[in-house]
């Protein structure tokens, strides 16, 4: 809809002015520093950054019905800057130009609900948010939205030129960081860091078809960001793992959909999501407590992060249950099938502890929980969600795993509504699928199929054929009538087919 349709009062507040003042903000020292520049990690303590609006005061002067009605109508509006995460401009980059926005179709994904039957099976009403509908297929694509943004930005107003964007990836970060920086080419390129086979051949398959430089490094995802950190630390390149707080601010959009999907009510609503450098779960809290201070929603979601036993840091952590008690111990991880979270020492731990105590503090109550789950009950979860009507990858199995689990131990009410996050689309992960049908696990992944949830092909061989064809010969006349023919007979008689 054009500008001038909208309503009079509405119509100024639809197209975002830059405003704010941005600082990135350390997480030890409180130290404050300009946005002019790419900071990673605090050049006085070392210690991780977020980014701040010190000026964030100014947006609870707009009172929550326009906000509401901001955020409402323009998703009606067809400015592709604003059609992704930057509907909510003034609350992930406020000080971000519209014209230095990359938008390439991130954000806005799907809540399906889950049907009768599958929410009678797990006893709770849920909904899956299908994060998998990205452009790269998973979450990340709203973070590298917001990260690549921000290096547009400084490239146009001259502060940055002949970038080399680089990250150590699990496999989304390097296929969403590969796709946005290719948009930017030739003043951008990547160069992704994988761990050798610990990535799947269509997470491969990304980051080398969008032309970025692709490394196989021995070792799993905590090795490799060993080697991304020393780059960043030594050369001049760009980092765009989850340790960038352009990142963080970018993924926030995920709250702020779901807010809007329920029209602000949060009330009785629960968030799921698997945890594995920490990234998304930093970002889904902080989302929550913008949209909590601004006034814009009333009650903030319970949250529950969920690790698999073969990669739970945080889940021990939080074990503990006196705060002062608690020390953050880095796991040896084991390998998992929601593999794109196995991770040991997640980079995002500082930002978890820091925000789940604000949270649990606005919250009034303990808001946010931790859950632990198993292999063979991450895999059973995403079969049995998929034969449902759902695209939920592994980390989404896992996802409703933790439901299960979260129910078993009383953190999920009965009157909870429950979004759950699935993280990427089903196909990047269709290998462990794979793995499960046909029962080639091997015994490490602690994983055994059950017969109900395997699946194949089925090769038709009809009998009493002398010919069939093939790509180079085809059958005519006689001998192709026969063929189809007794085809469909055998599968109407595998199907038990009645005839008409
Ligand atoms: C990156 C990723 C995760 C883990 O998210 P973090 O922000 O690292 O905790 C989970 N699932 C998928 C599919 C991912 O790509
Ligand atoms: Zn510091």
């Amino acid at each position: 809809m054009k500008l001038e349709n909208f309503p009079k009062r509405i119509q100024k507040y639809l197209i975002p002015n830059v405003t704010g003042h941005v600082v990135y903000q350390c997480l030890g020292c409180e130290a404050e520093y300009n946005i002019s520049r790419l900071l990673y990690t605090c050049p006085a303590c070392g210690s991780i950054l977020l980014l701040e609006d010190l000026d964030f005061d100014r947006l609870k002067k707009v009172p929550r019905d326009t906000w509401r009605q901001i955020f409402d109508y323009r998703k009606m509006l067809n400015i592709p800057a604003l059609r992704g995460i930057y509907r909510y401009h003034e609350f992930i980059g406020p000080m971000m130009p519209l014209d230095a926005v990359i938008y390439l179709g991130e954000g806005y994904t799907p809540m399906v609900e889950a049907n009768a039957y599958l929410q009678d099976l797990v006893g709770a009403r849920f909904y899956f948010k299908n994060e998998g509908q990205n452009p790269s297929a998973s979450f990340k694509d709203r973070g590298m939205a917001s990260a690549l943004s921000y290096i547009n930005f400084l490239v146009n107003s001259g502060k940055l030129s002949d970038v080399l964007a680089v990250c150590a990836s699990t496999g989304d970060t390097s296929a969403s960081a590969a796709l946005y920086a290719a948009y930017l080419q030739p003043g951008v390129k990547s160069a992704v860091l994988l761990p050798h086979k610990k990535v799947t051949p269509q997470q491969l398959a990304q980051p080398l078809g969008s032309g970025a430089v692709v490394f196989e490094i021995p070792g799993v995802f905590d090795d490799c960001m060993k080697v991304v950190e020393a780059l960043s630390e030594q050369y001049n390149v760009a980092l765009l793992n989850s340790k960038n707080a352009w990142r963080i601010w970018g993924q926030e959009s995920y709250s702020y959909e779901i807010a809007q999907d329920f029209d602000y009510d949060t009330d009785h609503k629960v968030i799921v999501v698997p945890i594995g450098n920490a990234g998304n779960i930093t970002a889904i809290m902080s989302g929550f407590l913008k949209f909590f201070e601004a006034g814009i929603i009333d009650r903030l979601p319970k949250i529950i992060g969920v690790q698999s036993s073969h990669a739970n840091p945080v889940y021990r952590y939080y074990l503990e249950p006196r705060p002062e008690k608690r020390t953050f111990v880095p796991v040896k991880v084991r390998p998992s099938v929601a593999q794109a979270a196995m991770i040991g020492n997640p980079v995002s731990v500082p930002r978890v502890i820091h925000l789940v105590e604000a949270y649990n503090e606005k919250a009034g109550s303990q808001a946010v929980f931790f859950t632990e789950v198993e292999e063979q009950a991450i895999m059973d979860w995403q079969l049995t969600a998929n034969r449902n009507g759902h695209i939920a990858c592994t980390q989404g199995g896992e996802s409703l795993a933790g439901l299960v689990e979260a129910k078993k131990s009383g953190i999920v009410s009965k009157d909870d509504i429950i979004v759950l996050d699935a993280t990427a689309h089903a196909m990047k992960f269709a290998g462990f699928q794979a793995m499960y049908f046909e029962d080639r696990f091997p015994p490490e992944f602690e994983i055994t199929p059950k017969k109900s949830l395997q699946n194949a092909p089925r090769l038709v061989q009809p009998k009493g054929l002398d010919v069939v064809p093939s790509a180079d010969k085809p059958l005519e006349g006689k001998d192709f009538d026969r063929f189809v023919q007794r085809t469909a007979e055998a599968i109407a008689e595998k199907l038990n087919l009645k005839p008409r």
